[in-house]
């Protein structure tokens, strides 16, 4: 057995939350190890796209005002049942930063990596899955394979399926998961007028009894959200016909699709002795009202001050 780093915080975990708190660590002088499975960023889609502005003021804090600055301040939501406008709203261009902006959570992770080469502070080590844990009085044993990492203190931001390090810290995860099911696509087109707004329709022609909700992002890309059947598993061809509903014969590239469902569960504790938690590893919730990682970066600046 080896422990090899001198690191003052551990953080498993290179996500967005992890990443995050990386780098809000060493904004206070903290040495920082970052350990994660994976074998490197891969490259994803859209994912989380809406980030709200005490998050891109953290950021910008952090080292990546470029999240801020790439993404696409959208200025007004309209909410449709059918083809009949219910209401919209425009927000207020009041401040150095945008209310919101929309940009793909990859970008916001290249980002967030350019920002951590940058600080040598961070050391990141991908291909480390963390194994088990033990903690005493003085500090935390990180276990990853063969090897064990010792550190002060842990900040766990190793995602919702970290079920292992939750166990291993006493903490439960309840709460639930829903069966509706969800289609998300990244689309290339035009489809003017509609740059920089928001729009969310219940039961409209192309997805009947249904919702959809289409944001716009950065490059020409539209995020179109599709709630589906509980049991469907679209095809190719299915997308497409569903794109076609909706931007009718404008050409268009399908970037990246995936489907996911709802969860909301929250654990029992945010702190463990010397480990604390973060992000999704702490909680889950839907991804409507964008709440997931706009969260997350919340609980990883409040942990970094308190470490
Ligand atoms: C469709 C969809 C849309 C969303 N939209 C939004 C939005 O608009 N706004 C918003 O704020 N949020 C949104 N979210 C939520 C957001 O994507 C998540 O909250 C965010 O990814 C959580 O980041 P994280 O770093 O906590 O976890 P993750 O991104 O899951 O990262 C966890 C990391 O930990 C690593 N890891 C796990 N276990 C171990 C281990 N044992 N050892 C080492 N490494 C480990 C993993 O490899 C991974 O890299 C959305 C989510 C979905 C599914």
């Amino acid at each position: 057995m080896r422990r090899d780093t001198d690191a003052q915080v551990i953080v498993i975990g290179a996500g967005p939350v992890g990443q995050s708190a990386a780098l809000l660590l060493a904004r206070w002088g903290i040495q920082v190890l970052v350990l994660d499975q994976r074998p490197g960023r891969g490259r994803g889609g859209s994912k989380s796209i809406c980030q709200q502005r005490d998050v891109l003021d953290i950021w910008a804090a952090a080292g990546a005002g470029k999240i801020a600055e790439e993404g696409l301040a959208w200025t007004t939501a309209r909410t449709y049942y059918r083809d009949r406008e219910l209401s919209s709203w425009s927000f207020e261009r009041d401040g150095t930063l945008p209310a919101c902006v929309n940009i793909s959570q990859s970008r916001t992770e290249q980002i967030l990596d350019e920002a951590i080469a940058g600080q040598p502070l961070i050391e990141v080590r991908w291909d480390h899955e963390v194994t088990g844990l033990t903690q005493d009085s003085s500090g935390v044993s990180v276990r990853c394979g063969q090897r064990v990492l010792r550190a002060p203190y842990v900040l766990a931001c190793a995602g919702a399926r970290a079920q292992g390090l939750r166990s291993a810290a006493g903490v439960s995860f309840s709460g639930e998961s829903f069966d509706d099911q969800f289609l998300i696509c990244d689309v290339k087109t035009e489809l003017p007028g509609w740059e920089d707004e928001r729009r969310f329709y219940f039961d409209p022609v192309w997805n009947p009894g249904r919702q959809v909700l289409i944001h716009p992002c950065p490059g020409g890309m539209y995020r179109i959200d599709w709630q589906i059947a509980p049991d469907f598993i679209p095809t190719k061809d299915d997308i497409a016909r569903k794109i076609r509903k909706i931007i009718g014969d404008r050409p268009y590239e399908l970037i990246w699709h995936s489907t996911y469902r709802f969860h909301a569960r929250l654990a029992s504790r945010m702190r463990a002795g010397r480990m604390l938690l973060a992000g999704d590893c702490a909680h889950l919730l839907a991804p409507f009202g964008a709440r997931g990682l706009n969260s997350g970066v919340a609980d990883a600046e409040n942990a970094a001050w308190k470490l």
